[in-house]
């Protein structure tokens, strides 16, 4: 298999991370949440944390962390932001289901805004590639299955492995 050159969570493939319009409200909900996390950890809210927040809510695709810090200093016209304080945030705001990440073993990770809509993910081995996508059938079958089990379901995560049709040709 064709390996990355870069080795690393396939950083910074894509510079700019499609960004979406959230709605003020949206905005403000997602705050207000993320202020009761660290108060339960007993964490400072800080303007750092809060930048951090803002530009993961503004994402629109799945991104390294390497990643967030380009988008964090563009958005923040240059102010510099530490790997340290973006890792430790991450993995904070994972514990509280605010990220969810998909693991490229020894790479690294890739991380998504925790409260978009349900979707399940394509994975590219090769170049770290993310597609996403729904499918009904899919869905009822696993409600089926869960059923046939006597099973509640409370979620699920499904992802299909391979390789994308750019790495096929590769
Ligand atoms: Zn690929
Ligand atoms: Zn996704």
């Amino acid at each position: 298999m064709q390996k990355n050159k870069n080795n690393r969570a396939f950083p910074n493939k894509e510079e700019t991370i499609a960004q979406i319009e959230r709605t003020p409200l949206e905005i403000m909900l997602a705050l207000e949440q993320f202020r009761q996390i660290l108060l339960e950890r007993g964490l400072k809210y800080t303007l750092q944390r809060e930048r951090i927040i803002r530009a993961i809510i503004g994402s629109d695709s799945h991104f390294t962390p390497e990643n967030l810090k380009t988008i964090l200093e563009r958005k923040f016209s240059g102010k510099k932001i530490g790997m340290a304080t973006i890792y430790r945030t991450l993995l904070l705001l994972e514990e509280a289901h605010f990220v969810t990440s998909i693991s490229f073993g020894a790479e690294g990770k890739k991380y998504e805004y925790g409260l978009k809509a349900h979707h399940d993910h394509m994975i590219c081995d090769s170049c770290g590639d993310l597609t996403e996508f729904t499918n009904d059938e899919m869905e009822e079958l696993q409600e089926k299955i869960a059923k046939e089990h006597n099973f509640v379901i409370t979620g699920h995560t499904m992802q299909i492995r391979g390789l994308c049709k750019k790495c096929q040709k590769a």
